[in-house]
């Protein structure tokens, strides 16, 4: 794959490149949601530059995006001073699956926490507006449902999943002072389980290890009973959602919650999954991890009033699309189909 990965440079010159055009900065570009961000903002005509460390992330997701004039991808970290200026910024760049970020929690609750922090003087200096990808993970194992956005949450400050979960709470307060304090246009999207092609293959989160050992043969992994929920968003709806609250100039909220208010237990998705392919899978119970949300669905009033948002595929035929774009990559890495 050819894709032009450049040294620090001054903005100007991206700007110059972007003539006419809006510079935007998508951190976490090579990801799976920040890449499909930059895919939409190069769709919308904008001059798009990635700031990513490869933590995660894969230059492989950016193959289309390297392809256009308007990308640029520099290979940095979030928590340094940033390379280059941006009139808006998407800030996504954070390991999100439980395997990941707890592999280095330092390193993901500096990333959230110092990368706010890093923004956040961009914000309050250059009157750049911030778009920040948060979590429904602010609202823990939740005691109030389906969670709306004025619940404060329910997490376990020490736990496996805090370094996250908190790490998330604290960059929140960072872009809300840096708002009160100096006006910073910052816009926080609380994300709820979002899924779909270019998931990594290994990431451990439920949707990629189903669909995954649905190809290779392997049992399903049921964490415990199956029995706890989530609600699982298709990409394309959540950045569509993401793009409205972006670009819009007057916003009557600051917080909003972006996902798929259909609700489903980890029961229903290994048979949804089986339906998609055709055949019963068996599953494997392992155990529970410590501090599993056991239910989550998000209110999405908000998101309706204010951004006409409205999800718009529905799980079985977005668990096919997964499956179709899994099944390609592990075709090409010569992975063996098990049924
Ligand atoms: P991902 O791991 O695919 O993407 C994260 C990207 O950030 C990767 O490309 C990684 O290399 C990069 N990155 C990590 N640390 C960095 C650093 N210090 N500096 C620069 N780049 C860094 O995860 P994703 O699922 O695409 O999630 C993207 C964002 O959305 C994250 O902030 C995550 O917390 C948030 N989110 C995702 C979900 C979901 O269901 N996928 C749900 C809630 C919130
Ligand atoms: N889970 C599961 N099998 C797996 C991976 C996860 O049953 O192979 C469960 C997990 O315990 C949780 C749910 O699926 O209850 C969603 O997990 P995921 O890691 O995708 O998202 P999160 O817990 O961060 O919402």
């Amino acid at each position: 794959m050819q894709l032009r990965v450049q040294a620090p440079m001054l903005a100007l010159a991206y700007m110059a490149l972007g003539i006419g055009r809006r510079t935007v900065l998508v951190t976490g570009a090579a990801g799976f949601i920040g890449s499909h961000v930059t895919d939409r903002l190069l769709a919308e005509g904008f001059e798009v530059i990635g700031l990513d460390n490869l933590m995660t992330g894969d230059l492989e997701n950016l193959a289309e995006a390297g392809r256009d004039p308007h990308f640029h991808l520099e290979i940095g970290d979030v928590r340094e001073p940033l390379p280059v200026y941006a009139e808006l910024i998407f800030n996504f760049a954070c390991p999100a699956s439980p395997i990941h970020y707890q592999s280095d929690p330092f390193t993901t609750l500096t990333t959230s926490v110092l990368g706010a922090l890093r923004l956040a003087e961009q914000a309050q200096a250059r009157g750049v507006r911030i778009v920040h990808a948060s979590t429904s993970e602010v609202y823990g194992d939740p005691l109030e449902h389906p969670q709306r956005e004025t619940y404060w949450g329910h997490v376990n400050p020490v736990g496996t999943r805090a370094c996250y979960d908190e790490g998330k709470r604290a960059a929140e307060t960072v872009f809300m002072d840096a708002h009160r304090t100096r006006g910073a246009d910052v816009r926080i999207v609380r994300i709820f389980n979002t899924y779909g092609p270019r998931m990594a293959l290994n990431d451990g989160r439920v949707v990629s290890n189903f669909v995954r050992q649905a190809i290779t043969g392997e049992a399903l992994t049921l964490y415990g009973d199956g029995r706890q929920s989530r609600s699982f968003c298709f990409v394309d709806d959540l950045v569509e959602g993401i793009f409205r609250f972006a670009t819009k100039d007057e916003i009557n909220h600051r917080i909003i919650n972006l996902g798929n208010p259909q609700e489903i237990s980890m029961l229903e998705l290994a048979d949804i999954l089986g339906k998609v392919v055709g055949v019963e899978l068996p599953v494997v119970e392992a155990p529970l991890p410590p501090d599993d949300p056991k239910r989550r669905r998000p209110d999405i009033s908000l998101a309706r009033s204010m951004l006409g948002y409205e999800p718009k595929v529905p799980i079985a035929r977005g668990v096919a699309m997964t499956y179709a774009n899994f099944a390609e990559r592990l075709d090409r890495d010569g992975v063996t189909r098990g049924r």
